[in-house]
């Protein structure tokens, strides 16, 4: 199983970073091992003093495929959450500035937190509201309608590159508001008002 991910997909939150919008998807993976496993808590790796959360819609794929057209896109997952690709910012920002590939501040042990799968029967997913509360507030409010690429749109530029197997995650880029978490925080993602996701933060 892997965990294909996109940066940059919605314009604000390009902008909080200091990022150009790009005219293609920005992807990068984290590997199996990279999933949140932990019943009760996220522990902040002691290699960095400053992870964000970034909350994202995330669909399972559940059909093998490859050079996937974004018509039949629809047809490769039946099931999403919402979940964290947790970052370090620290040690990304530094890797950017040497252009250096981002995997040890985004694919380290637990950084791929995911909420609980919904049907996707039940929910537009190119209207789809998402919200992440950080200790009871609001701190990213998202709608999958402001993103660059939309989900078909992703699995057809990603399935070129990499085909996909079933299990595979794909995480669909953060809208704006990321910011840091520090031992005590809980974090919890809601889509369409619905809770699908709590983590503690330690
Ligand atoms: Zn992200």
């Amino acid at each position: 199983m892997k965990i294909i991910c996109i940066g940059r997909n919605y314009a604000a939150h390009a902008a909080e970073l200091g990022n150009e919008l790009a005219a293609e998807p920005v992807i990068f993976m984290k590997p199996d091992s990279a999933v949140f496993r932990q019943r009760d808590a996220f522990y902040i790796p002691d290699w960095t003093s400053d992870v964000h959360y970034e909350l994202e819609v995330v669909v399972r794929i559940n059909r093998l495929g490859k050079n996937i057209e974004a018509k039949f896109a629809p047809k490769y997952f039946a099931e999403f959450t919402v979940g964290i690709d947790f970052t370090a910012r620290d040690v990304q920002s530094a890797l950017k500035a040497k252009g250096l590939p981002w995997e040890k501040a985004k694919a380290f042990d637990q950084s791929a937190v995911l909420g609980d799968f919904l049907s996707v029967d039940d929910f537009d997913l190119n209207n789809l509201h998402f919200q992440l509360k950080k200790n009871g507030q609001v701190v990213q409010d998202g709608d999958t309608s402001l993103m660059l690429h939309n989900i078909s749109q992703l699995i057809e530029h990603s399935s070129q590159y990499f085909t996909l197997k079933i299990g595979d995650l794909l995480f669909t880029g953060t809208p704006e508001g990321v910011g840091p978490v520090a031992p005590g925080d809980l974090l919890e993602g809601f889509i369409e008002g619905k809770k699908v996701l709590n983590v503690k933060v330690r």
